[in-house]
């Protein structure tokens, strides 16, 4: 029987374990959680607005899969194997990398020393228990308004009035590079509900009380990093051909160009869109087409490209934005409540 290996049950590993749970492949699933966690919700853990238990669900379960629950140190593809802390060796006939990303900080000093992070569910819970030792009138500055940025000072404002939110955003406006109109209704909703943002940023250091942006200082009693994400350490290691933002470059078929047995998918993927649960999810769907091709000695599919729903962000509880049907903008409840929708079809389907 064939062996499978997939590193990584976030969005697009535990995609590749929904749709190989009763074929007749061995699959091993490994991660360093012994549940799939929502990395799209971990925002609100942070703040607080979310349990923990909110956003773990079960892996599937099946009469072919085994999981493994460890922390992947290295990945060697001349043998064939995966090296876990605690000394175990995994060998593997094809190997599914979906390990994800961590925090990127682009050699700002003080960057990684002194802010918090939202990229794992130990980090998220870190910077939530941070959140709850500050006293009233607290700053909190959130550097990036990215998505994760946005929905995360939202998020905060609402569970936690008394404090002071900033927003670092290197843009000219929130989210310019979604829609206008998306764009200023995010700024305004920031604006009336007295978020600081400060546009055209430029953090170039951090320290334990202040952020740094150009020649202004601005004090700060707690800060979180939003700005910029990268595969993990162990993938980045491997040394394969990266784009600019360290994801692996890929064959047609989703294999690294050296190894037709190893594929790379989600984050640490180089895609033609930016990383997303969604994303990582489809082109996992088209990693199963390709290995179940491959298993059965058939010419590998020739891949259509992906096609993205669009995105749904969240302003808080009761408000949010997206971009539906390719182009269309949404702003105000409606898309809050699709991406509610989503979230509980996410989690009840699985
Ligand atoms: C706050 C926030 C909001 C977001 N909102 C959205 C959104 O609304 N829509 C959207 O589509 N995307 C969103 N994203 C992006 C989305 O979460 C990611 O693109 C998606 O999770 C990528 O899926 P993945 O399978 O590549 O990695 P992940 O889902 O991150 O899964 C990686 C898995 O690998 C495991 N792992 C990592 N390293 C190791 C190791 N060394 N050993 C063992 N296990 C390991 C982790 O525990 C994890 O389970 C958001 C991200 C953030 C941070």
């Amino acid at each position: 029987m064939k062996q499978l290996v997939v590193l990584g049950g976030g969005y697009g590993g535990m995609r590749i374990c929904e749709r190989f749970k009763d074929e007749e492949v061995a699959v091993t699933l490994v991660d360093r959680l012994p549940y799939h966690a929502l990395k799209t919700e971990y925002y609100a853990l942070a703040a607080g607005t979310l349990s923990d238990r909110d956003v773990r669900i079960e892996f599937p379960e099946g009469k072919h899969l085994t999981y493994k629950y460890g922390h992947v140190v290295n990945i060697s593809p001349e043998t064939n194997s995966v090296f876990l802390q605690d000394g175990t060796e995994l060998f593997y006939d094809d190997l599914i990398i979906a390990l994800g990303c961590e925090d990127k900080y682009h050699n700002i000093p003080g960057a990684q020393e002194f802010t918090y992070s939202i990229q794992t569910l130990e980090e998220s819970r870190k910077t939530h228990q941070a959140i709850c030792g500050l006293s009233p009138g607290a700053t909190v500055s959130i550097v990036g308004a990215g998505l994760s940025g946005v929905e995360l000072a939202s998020e905060l404002h609402e569970s936690r009035k008394d404090l002071k939110i900033r927003l670092f955003d290197r843009g000219p406006s929130v989210l310019s590079f979604l829609s206008d109109k998306v764009s200023s209704y995010v700024q305004e909703w920031f604006e009336e509900h007295d978020v600081d943002v400060i546009n055209n940023s430029n953090v170039t250091l951090v320290t334990a009380d202040d952020v740094r942006n150009g020649e202004d200082v601005y004090p700060t009693n707690l800060t979180i990093w939003t700005a910029g994400t990268q595969p993990v350490k162990v993938v980045r290691d491997l040394g394969f051909e990266a784009d600019s933002g360290g994801r692996i470059k890929l064959a047609p078929h989703h294999h690294v160009p050296e190894y037709d047995n190893l594929f790379v998918i989600g984050d640490c993927a180089s895609l033609p869109y930016a990383p997303s649960g969604q994303l990582a999810e489809h082109q996992a769907d088209q990693v199963v087409d390709v290995l179940e091709a491959k298993w059965a000695g058939k010419k590998l599919p020739k891949l259509p490209e992906i096609k993205l729903r669009g995105m749904l962000g969240s302003l808080g509880k009761s408000d949010g934005f997206g971009i539906v049907m390719g182009k269309q903008a949404l702003t105000g409840k409606v898309p809050r409540l699709l991406k509610s929708g989503v979230l509980w079809k996410h989690k009840k389907i699985k």
